[in-house]
């Protein structure tokens, strides 16, 4: 390909839309244009990239034995009214009605329709286990679309799912998927670690998330690991210990309630009353939506939490069974006959969850509902005592692994692969069942196993970058090499520059010439901010003979005799 003819519009400015590096050098360098909120078209150079991972994930998949298929996009609704999710999957699914009035849904995830294939086709222990995937388009109305290809409401993804007549074909199969991951990952230049995840809407009963550790602060995803032992989790999910507060082998003291003017935050509070944020009962008003099939309904719930803890809304929203999460506004905590900053439980009329983390406290702070006061010296049992213990708690860095109670310490991924132990819950659901050795009917056991792959091309521009553009891992990159003649008005250059250009097409490299007629500058720039990995200059030495061979990666630059530098450049890059 000719630069001149390649549509890879590259940009000068940073685009204000994008957040993060890897989606502001995607824009620069002219990978991905926006068409809407998280809707994206792949201009030629990123369509190279999601190819190439895309047959990266098709290789390991078929060595671990799984099979491709294609399912379509737009599914029917009653498939998804049968296992239930139509009601519960919430805002984040596409609904639409066609011309007969019947519900249909663009699919964000494939359980349903899959489970209803093997229902049909799949009879007998003996076509088990079975491992079908597809590399599809899926589609999730998210809230709030950003950072690129990484939460988009249209993305690439290679979804799998496993049958099996038993748990232990499930386990492993599992195994298998999961050293699959690890090799996709590594042959696309990225290295992951595997983490303990939320089991989330998809269900189930174990889950483990791959993440691309960044140094950067892309991505929703943190996680907390313990360097004692392998303990590694999302924070949405992570256990952890935390010490006993202080005051909690104290005698009871009296209840009193003194005056605290504006006071309404934690850090105020204590400050005012001299005590530390641990002998603090906080008491944070929520409102859930959506329980079961009642996806419209509505409901409040107060928390008790440490006045030091945060809430960690994944635990809350999966111990509520809700699908939508917020904290209640001021307004509506005045409507409920409270006042926001000084609410407290004793006399709420809501469902109250107290936190494992208050249990042990004594002669605490807490909100009277009364503008102005608070109570201090405050004791379960005595003044209010909760009807419902939850762990609702967001672990933190610095706490104690509960595994071996090393440190946690945090790291920043960016999630590119999941595997969940699906068991029997969609089959049994959608009566999906197979002739057992023993001749009874039996519901498949399944396992289900995603990667993004519009993500991991995104991942690997977030972990694979400097200041000048990215470095693409060269199993990935869009195109080999470039090859610059500095001055395409000189013959001599030119002719090389051609040359090169033709044999490495020969040699089976992927290449483009920048056949521009512009500055030197100009074009090393956008060589850089592209991001191949390797250069070919052919400038003032081509008189003596001579070319330039450049890494993106290093940077080196070394002088190479002409007549060899295609045979150099293949070497560097690894291909044969
Ligand atoms: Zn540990």
């Amino acid at each position: 390909m000719r630069m001149s003819h390649l549509l890879a519009p590259t940009l000068r400015e940073v685009p204000a839309e994008a957040e993060i590096i890897s989606h502001q050098l995607l824009m620069r360098a002219g990978f991905i244009r926006r068409v809407s909120p998280g809707v994206y078209t792949y201009l030629p150079l990123m369509w190279r990239v999601l190819k190439k991972v895309e047959e990266i994930v098709r290789q390991e998949m078929d060595r671990a034995g799984a099979q491709e298929l294609m399912m379509p996009i737009l599914l029917p609704a009653d498939l998804w009214m049968a296992s239930g999710r139509w009601f519960v999957y919430g805002k984040e699914m596409f609904r639409l009605k066609n011309r007969h009035d019947r519900d249909e849904l663009l699919g964000p995830t494939h359980e349903e329709l899959i489970t209803d294939i093997a229902k049909n086709e799949i009879r007998s222990y003996r076509q088990l286990p079975i491992n079908l995937y597809q590399i599809q388009n899926k589609f999730r109305d998210e809230i709030r679309p950003r950072f690129g290809l990484l939460r988009g409401r249209e993305f690439i993804m290679k979804d799998s799912y496993s049958f099996h007549s038993d748990e232990k074909s499930l386990e492993e199969t599992y195994e298998v998927m999961c050293r699959a991951y690890t090799r996709i990952f590594e042959r696309c230049g990225l290295s992951t670690r595997m983490v303990d995840s939320d089991v989330g809407a998809i269900g189930g009963s174990s889950a483990h998330e791959f993440m691309v550790v960044v140094e950067t602060d892309a991505g929703e995803n943190a996680l907390l690991y313990c360097d004692s032992c392998q303990y590694a989790a999302n924070v949405e999910r992570a256990e952890s210990r935390i010490e006993i507060v202080p005051g909690a082998f104290e005698e009871q003291e009296p209840l009193e309630k003194i005056p605290t003017p504006n006071m309404k935050t934690i850090d105020d509070l204590s400050a005012f009353l001299k005590v530390l944020p641990n002998r603090i009962v906080k008491t944070l008003i929520y409102q859930a939506e959506g329980f079961g099939e009642k996806m419209e309904e509505k409901k409040f719930v107060a928390v008790l939490i440490r006045g030091d803890v945060p809430v960690n809304e994944v635990k809350l929203k999966n111990t509520l069974a809700c699908y939508e999460l917020r904290l209640a506004t001021d307004e509506e905590i005045s409507a409920l006959g409270t006042i926001s900053g000084f609410v407290g439980p004793i006399g709420l009329k809501l469902r109250v969850l107290a936190d494992e983390s208050v249990r042990e406290m004594k002669n605490f702070v807490l909100g009277p509902n009364e503008k102005d006061q608070h109570l201090v010296h405050a004791n379960w049992g005595r003044d209010y005592e909760p009807k419902e213990w939850v762990d609702v708690r967001q672990s933190q860095v610095g706490e104690q692994c509960s595994r071996c109670g090393g440190e946690l310490k945090q790291a920043r991924g960016i999630e590119v692969g999941n595997t969940f132990k699906l068991g029997t819950k969609y089959s049994s659901k959608m009566g999906a069942t197979f002739t057992d050795v023993d001749g009874t009917e039996k519901p498949f056991v399944m396992g289900c196993y995603g990667i993004g792959v519009s993500r991991t091309a995104q991942a690997a521009v977030e972990a694979c970058h400097d200041k000048n553009g990215i470095v693409w891992p060269v199993p990935i990159a869009p195109y080999h090499l470039v090859v610059v003649p500095v001055n395409v008005g000189d013959p001599v250059q030119k002719e090389a520059a051609e040359s090169l250009y033709r044999q490495a097409q020969e040699a089976g490299i992927e290449v483009i010439l920048d056949d521009r007629d512009e500055r030197p500058g100009v074009k090393f720039k956008d060589a850089d901010l592209i991001g191949f990995p390797l250069r070919i200059t052919v400038g003032k030495t081509i008189t003596e003979g001579n070319v330039e061979l450049k890494e993106r990666q290093g940077g080196e630059v070394i002088l190479v005799p002409l007549n060899e530098a295609i045979e150099k450049a293949k070497s560097m890059l690894g291909i044969r």
